[in-house]
């Protein structure tokens, strides 16, 4: 069940990056990185966003913890709008909100051991000297490490294992949102699956909830509650998991779904063709009409909203009904 009130509500979030023109175009340009995107999160949900590199996600994972400043719209964590807040509130907010990033060795000082790393953010947010030990040992042992690790340096660990004090890390200020992004994409595939499993049991122990950034439908399937389908800035499907993986109704899902194998069976859309066009210059009317097999004249000239086809199932498509 769902309390009433989301623990993140994104309300029309934009971010766009001003770009310097060059000797030969003095004209200003704009990255459209991230245009619109309303989104609400439960609390104990796991919410995946989905799309190829360049559509926003990480973007707006960054927006969501204010570590970069949206153009526009709001972020509100347990009803407090990040917006309003000076950096010292905002700092205090962020030990309620985590961010695990793709690559667990460079968010590692490498001249710190693990356990350094893990007093950091204690000694930051003054959790008394006297408890650090005993919270240290005790967030080790919840990823799967233990004292043996404590004096070792980022390199002496596997990539599996750095991955995990980096969790560890963002655990330690007992947060209730982690942003996810990409946790186990630079990780070998036989150890992407234990860390997506740590994920699943955390949550389930901890009462986490997850905002989930990954490029690939395959390794959010099995976590998420909720996926969200973003392509060049805007989010095009919104859904269950099960209603996006069953019944996906955006052309740009459906393609996505298609270069997915799940159990060894391919969705029967054509695969996607040509690239994502630049957000500098984002297409007119839906931004996905240039790679889009049904695209029609409409679709150039107006863009379709995220509309509810069913509830909890949301779709930007001037053809679906
Ligand atoms: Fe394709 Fe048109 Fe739908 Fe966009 S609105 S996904 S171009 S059919």
């Amino acid at each position: 069940m769902r309390d009433n009130e989301p623990l993140l509500h994104i309300s029309h979030l934009v971010k766009h990056f001003p770009v310097r023109g060059t000797w030969f175009s003095r004209q200003k340009k704009v990255v459209h990185a991230l245009d619109d995107v309303s989104l609400d999160i439960y609390s104990g949900e796991v919410v995946a966003l989905v799309g190829e590199s360049g559509c926003g996600k990480t973007t707006l994972g960054r927006c969501v913890l204010h570590l970069i400043q949206p153009s526009s719209g709001q972020v509100i964590f347990q009803g407090t709008d990040l917006g309003t807040l000076d950096r010292k509130s905002l700092r205090q907010i962020r030990a309620q909100m985590q961010i695990v990033f793709q690559n667990p060795v460079s968010s590692l000082s490498p001249r710190l051991t693990i356990k350094a790393s893990l007093e950091e953010p204690l000694r930051t947010h003054s959790i008394p000297q006297e408890e650090w030990d005993k919270r240290i040992l005790i967030l080790l042992e919840q990823v799967g490490l233990g004292a043996q690790h404590l004096d070792r340096y980022p390199h002496e660990l596997s990539g599996g294992q750095c991955q995990r004090v980096v969790i560890a890390r963002a655990l330690s200020l007992e947060p209730r949102l982690l942003v996810l992004d990409e946790p186990t994409s630079a990780l070998d595939v036989s150890v992407q699956a234990q860390i997506i499993n740590l994920f699943d049991d955390l949550r389930k122990q901890h009462g986490l909830t997850y905002l989930f950034i990954s490029h690939d439908l395959g390794v959010v399937e099995h976590l998420s509650d909720r996926i969200g389908i973003m392509y060049l800035g805007k989010l095009v499907e919104l859904g269950s998991t099960v209603e996006v993986f069953e019944n996906p109704q955006h052309p740009y899902t459906q393609a996505l779904l298609a270069a997915t194998p799940r159990l060894g069976v391919k969705e029967d859309a054509p695969p996607l063709a040509g690239t994502v066009p630049s957000p500098l210059q984002p297409p007119t009317g839906c931004r996905f009409h240039t790679r889009c097999p049904l695209a029609q004249s409409i679709c150039i000239q107006q863009e379709p909203m995220l509309r509810e086809l069913k509830p909890h199932h949301r779709v930007a498509c001037h053809l679906v009904n």
